[in-house]
């Protein structure tokens, strides 16, 4: 990975201003004077985005001594430059399009919708420092926990250091979470270039946009932009976007962007960028043919790196890897039984939900003698692009390589009444169940509210309801979350023998 200087990244993006006053004050107050150590802390905390958040609080609601390190600004990526502040651009994004889509409603709308992008980041600000209320540094010393800020590195099995502070502890936990991946394209870094950590912090919106990557981030951002009114090219190295889910909720999302205006380009690599005539220039090999872009922005979102640099894990005998992480076991205990991780920083789903719960998992089994393993959770996570996809549990692949035989069953959104009335046609729920029972194991929800939608599959799959039980559940009518029973109504049709079905029919000859 290239070293690339801070103002190449940065990109023109303005520092934060007035408008950030009070998350800035939540998050990292001015002048904070850290309080004087004890002796030895019950758990110490390295990091606090949602997991070091989560952990710190559970910790400290149960009486223990908690300190709790943090580098940067109080909660981390996910409220400073990840899920908060791309989720209010993508409201706004989804209020053009609807406004866009106005005359299919019987709406008039004028022919070019008047945008303000500077009002739209401003409401994004807004939001930002409102959430950050409930993660401030005051919330967390009124409930006990020993804030200091600073960057953390261990010294030694049972001691960190916060520049030039040691701290000693009985347990610990890294949550320092993750940072950008950095392509190493030649010239991009030399052109300059946004991540999540600076595409925030336009003043401006810019005329064109290439966005390199096609996972989540890069998705949601690209039609984010493309609605903006940006001309926005997306790139990404594999034959679909998202490459983790099922392929036909990938294409529907490559349908939704090709028909929001992104310029798609699958199978394809930047391989070069320069300056131009003060415009990026970028050169695309797409399936094996060359394509030049004129653009005035890039973005990168080609994945995270787990955020292990500078902490001297070697000092206290745990066990790494750069690209995977802390290594932990199914407890989330690391090579040193002292010290646990949870987050982004050790584990493969990178996601906020998924941060918080493997915080809550380590403060059982660190503080209270639990055996609680991350194995046994169930997650959902989602996609916010419009449509949304969300997943829980197994996809079919997964289920296929265990040997566990499925059945499937699916209801595309157009059969669904709420969707058709709300004009949100596109998607589908598709539900996987272990063949021969009602055993959910996982299921793909493509739709505009698929996020909510996919809570209740989860809501099944962890209290063990089976897909018949589904079919019983009466769903206020009309409402999208109703495709969900009408795949359970599929399977319990299929629980109709032939020979009670012939039963059945005798009996009304009677
Ligand atoms: C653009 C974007 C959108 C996203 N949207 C979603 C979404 O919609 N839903 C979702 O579930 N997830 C989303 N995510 C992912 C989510 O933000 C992360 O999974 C989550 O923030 C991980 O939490 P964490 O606590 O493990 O790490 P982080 O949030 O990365 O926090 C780690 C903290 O540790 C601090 N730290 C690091 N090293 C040190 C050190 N040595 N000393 C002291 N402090 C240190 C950092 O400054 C940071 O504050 C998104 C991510 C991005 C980039």
């Amino acid at each position: 990975m290239p070293a690339v200087p801070f103002a190449a990244v940065f990109d023109g993006v303005q520092p934060p201003g007035p408008e950030d006053a009070e998350r800035i004050a939540n998050t990292r107050p001015a002048g904070w004077r850290s309080p004087r150590p004890l002796s030895r802390y019950h758990l110490l905390v390295i990091g606090a985005g949602p997991a070091g958040l989560a952990a710190a609080r559970a910790a400290a609601t149960l009486g223990a001594s908690v300190a709790l390190i943090e580098r940067h600004e109080l909660g981390g990526n996910s409220l400073n430059d990840g899920c908060i502040p791309s989720k209010a651009l993508i409201r706004t994004a989804r209020l053009l399009a609807d406004m866009r889509n106005g005359p299919n409603f019987g709406v008039a709308v004028p022919a070019e919708c008047p945008f303000d992008f500077p009002a739209a980041m401003l409401r994004m600000r807004r939001i930002t420092a409102r959430v950050s209320r409930g993660d401030s540094a005051m919330n967390l010393v009124r409930a006990g926990v020993h804030l200091f800020f600073g960057t953390a590195r261990f010294s030694g099995p049972d001691t960190v250091d916060v520049d030039g502070l040691t701290l000693r502890f009985k347990k610990a936990l890294i949550a320092t979470g993750s940072r950008s991946m950095l392509p190493d394209i030649p010239g991009l870094a030399e052109a300059g270039f946004l991540t999540n950590e600076t595409v925030f912090d336009l003043r401006v919106l810019p005329k064109s946009l290439l966005v390199i990557g096609g996972g989540p981030l890069g998705c949601e951002l690209a039609q984010v932009f493309a609605r903006f009114g940006s001309r926005t090219l997306i790139s990404h190295s594999e034959p679909l976007f998202l490459p983790q889910e099922e392929r036909d909720a990938a294409q529907m999302v490559s349908d939704a962007l090709a028909r929001d205006g992104v310029e798609i380009h699958l199978n394809s690599t930047v391989t070069q960028v320069r300056i131009e005539g003060g415009s990026k220039v970028a050169e695309l090999v797409n399936d094996g043919n060359a394509a030049t872009t004129r653009v005035d922005a890039i973005l990168t979102g080609i994945g995270r790196v787990p955020a292990v640099q500078g902490l001297d894990l070697e000092a206290a005998g745990v066990a790494y890897d750069a690209q995977a992480g802390v290594q932990v076991d199914d407890f989330l205990r690391t090579s040193n039984r002292r010290i646990y991780a949870a987050g982004d920083v050790c584990l493969r789903h990178k996601f906020t939900n998924t941060a918080e719960a493997s915080a809550l998992i380590v403060v059982r089994n660190a503080l209270l003698l639990g055996r609680q393993r991350m194995s046994a959770l169930t997650i959902p996570w989602c996609t916010y692009t419009d449509p949304e996809v969300a997943h829980v549990g197994l996809y079919v692949k997964e289920a296929r390589q265990r040997h566990i035989p499925v059945k499937t069953f699916t209801v595309p959104m157009h059969d669904v009444d709420r969707a058709i009335t709300d004009g949100e046609e596109d998607g589908f729920v598709k539900i996987h169940v272990r063949e021969g029972g009602d055993t959910i194991l996982g299921a793909t929800i493509v739709a505009r509210h698929a996020g909510e939608m996919i809570n209740s599959i989860s809501l099944a799959m962890v209290t063990g309801l089976g897909l018949q039980a589904l079919a019983n559940v009466v769903h206020a009518y009309p409402t999208q979350g109703a495709a969900i029973r009408q795949a359970a109504d599929a399977y319990a049709r299929t629980r109709l023998s032939p020979s009670r079905l012939v039963l059945a029919h005798r009996w009304w000859r009677r």
